[in-house]
């Protein structure tokens, strides 16, 4: 019902070197039968033209990692949906937690921004997930939701929008949350879900992020809504991310 995604964020990591990463990613796709994982990789603004080039014609997509809210206008050095949309790339990741610390992006900037990325025509990546301190807390599930609900815009749909649940403290980390913190809150998002927008929102897919790696990816993959991973530092080699498309395929 919900086609599996296995998505790559490079973040600022990549130079036209790298874009050989990206060749033998694509190259290393077999036939794809209509239950394949769908395969999105999202490198820096700057090789975004050059990506859609290099995997043209094979599976892989390429997306964005971030957007502006507005089409246009004086914002220096930053780059709007349409842009992005303008590299042949389909989607863009927003609200990552890095954005959100670093360039102190609000729910409600989140929110835009995913606007944004629809009119542009992108399916927007939407990242949620909880600190440390708020996942030792009592109240972690009810944090996790009403940033869910902060951030997703009324019309959200399996169309146009994916939820990737991060946990800030699993990024980067090599550490990941239990299973049944994973199952858990991958439930507790599918619930919230339906019951903001109805039975729609069982296509919405929901991604776990946070140190996926070779070893552990098959076992996060059996959770019922955990439909795909967005994957940081081992989506940068080929090598790397394939047995994690590989263990999403056979999930
Ligand atoms: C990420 O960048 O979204 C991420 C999950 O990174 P990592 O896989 O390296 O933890």
């Amino acid at each position: 019902m919900r086609r599996k995604l296995a998505a790559g964020n490079w973040k600022m990591n990549g130079d036209a070197a790298m874009l050989g990463e990206l060749a033998d990613l694509a190259g290393a796709q077999g036939a794809q039968g209509d239950d394949a994982p769908e395969i999105l990789i999202c490198p820096p603004h700057t090789l975004l033209a050059h990506a859609v080039a290099v995997t043209d014609g094979s599976p892989v997509g390429i997306g964005g990692q971030d957007c502006h809210p507005a089409e246009k206008g004086a914002h220096t050095g930053d780059v709007s949906a349409q842009m992005i949309a303008a590299t042949g790339a389909g989607a863009v990741i927003v609200g990552h937690s890095e954005r959100r610390a670093d360039h102190h992006e609000d729910n409600d900037t989140v929110r835009a921004k995913v606007e944004a990325a629809w009119a542009a025509g992108l399916t927007a990546i939407l990242c949620i997930g909880e600190s440390e301190e708020e996942r030792m807390g009592d109240d972690t599930l009810q944090i996790i939701a009403d940033q869910l609900h902060a951030s997703a815009p009324d019309g959200t749909t399996g169309d146009n929008t994916v939820i990737a649940y991060e946990p800030i403290w699993a990024i980067g980390t090599g550490r990941v949350p239990t299973m049944e913190q994973i199952v858990e809150t991958h439930d507790m998002l599918r619930d919230e879900l339906v019951g903001r927008f109805g039975m729609d929102a069982m296509t919405i897919r929901l991604l776990y992020g946070g140190s996926v790696k070779p070893a552990n990816a098959a076992e996060i993959f059996t959770a019922d809504n955990v439909d795909g991973a967005l994957v940081g530092g081992a989506s940068l080699k080929a090598a790397d991310f394939q047995p994690i498309i590989n263990a999403l395929a056979a999930s």
